[in-house]
């Protein structure tokens, strides 16, 4: 049995603490009641800084963040909007809330964008893009760039789970047109809920932090976009996805340990990875050139097993006490393409599907220390070992 709970947060940093205490003393919970420097503005200054950004607007969630990036890029009704056919119904769920139409691609058997099927449906009247780096995979940016460039078609980042993660050196969420990264608890920073966007394209963060719910002359807590906000004012919505300042306190104490959880989080990663390359049975795609990763979990490939053996490792690994859970296998998985029913229409992505039926999760949170990643290693070692020897005793007589 696996001693350490993965799913076990880190504790949140105790300077938390007093923030929130002066906040509940106070009630000063709404971003805009204070004239000047509220946690969720003071957030949105540090988060911008560290990414190397011109704006950043935060807001109740990465699904908020990427509503209002569609809806700030003024896509018709209808609009097509492609995404890979690997990601989380969060995503498409965004857009059919834009009231744009989801078109999907093939991802590879690495998890990554298939750029050839991409371009291909690029061609297809596609008005915008969201590339989503599906648990931290980096898709190949420089292709991504060049073709959506090419046709003046405007790129959205789901970098919900990529914060920390660099392409070519440049921070993930900052080489499209917008930026969308999450807070929920799964993610490299928890604060439950949150999102944040970022961007160096005024007229578009003007909108969104509008549409967010800067109603009246509340976007004048914005910096720097006065001339931007002068051209939308009562034009627009609003929506109101605004984050508490209770949510920014949580968060802010966090941004001092990022770079150390990336370092964590990549270090245990690639430790159980190659633990986990010693079985023939598994298969961890390798991150493509140029990318360094910020892994808060592992995925990884049955190789040559029916459904039937990767039920029973699912179970041996269970039995173990580890997690696994297969995209494609486990019931109602809101990551298989085929569950998203709410879709206008189903599509078939065959090369999608298959990797889905066999790449498994499991969270590697980076706080773990090492003896405790030996353990879930050798759990799913051990639970690949179970699965192939019964397969043996019952087809080998
Ligand atoms: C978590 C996640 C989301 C959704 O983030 P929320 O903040 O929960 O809305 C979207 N895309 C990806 C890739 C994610 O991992």
């Amino acid at each position: 049995m696996v001693a350490a709970d993965p799913h076990q947060a880190e504790p949140i940093p105790s300077e938390a603490r007093a923030e929130i205490d002066r906040l509940l003393q106070s009630g000063d919970l709404f971003r805009y009641t204070a004239e000047e420097g509220a946690p969720v503005s003071l957030l949105e200054k540090e988060f911008a800084e560290l990414m190397g950004a011109k704006y950043a607007l935060a807001v109740s969630s990465c699904s908020a963040a990427l509503f209002l990036a569609l809806k700030s890029l003024r896509l018709p009704r209808d609009a097509r909007v492609l995404i890979p056919g690997f990601t989380f119904a969060a995503v498409p769920s965004s857009i059919v809330h834009a009231e744009c139409i989801p078109v999907l691609c093939e991802v590879g058997p690495d998890y990554r964008i298939d750029i050839d099927d991409f371009s291909a449906r690029l061609q297809k009247d596609i008005s915008a893009v969201i590339v989503s780096h599906m648990r931290g995979h980096t898709s190949d940016m420089g292709a991504i760039m060049s073709l959506c460039n090419d046709m003046g078609i405007p790129v959205i980042e789901d970098a919900a789970h990529s914060l920390g993660t660099l392409w070519r050196g440049k921070k993930i969420g900052t080489i499209g047109r917008v930026g969308c990264f999450s807070f929920q608890s799964y993610k490299m920073i928890n604060a439950g809920e949150g999102g944040i966007m970022v961007s160096d394209d005024a007229d578009l963060i003007a909108q969104a932090v509008i549409m967010s719910g800067a109603y009246e002359h509340n976007w004048r807590k914005h910096a720097g976009l006065e001339a931007a906000f002068a051209c939308w004012q009562n034009r627009l919505p609003l929506y109101n996805l605004r984050m508490s300042n209770l949510s920014a306190a949580v968060i802010r104490p966090q941004l001092p340990h990022l770079k150390r959880r990336v370092r964590d989080g990549k270090i245990g990663h690639d430790h159980v990875a190659e633990l986990l390359e010693t079985s023939p049975w598994i298969s961890v795609p390798v991150p493509l050139e140029g990318e360094a990763r910020a892994p808060d979990s592992i995925q990884f490939n049955l190789v040559e097993l029916s459904d039937d053996q990767v039920h029973d490792f699912v179970a041996h690994a269970g039995a173990r006490g580890v997690k696994v859970q297969v995209f494609g296998l486990s019931k109602n998985n809101a990551r298989a393409f085929w569950n998203w029913q709410f879709l206008p229409h189903q599509e078939e992505l065959p090369q999608t599907r298959k990797m889905l039926m066999r790449a498994c999760d499991v969270r590697l949170p980076v706080h773990l220390i090492e003896a405790e990643r030996e353990a879930i290693a050798d759990a799913l070692l051990s639970a690949i070992e179970a699965t192939m020897n019964e397969n043996q005793k019952a087809y080998g007589t």
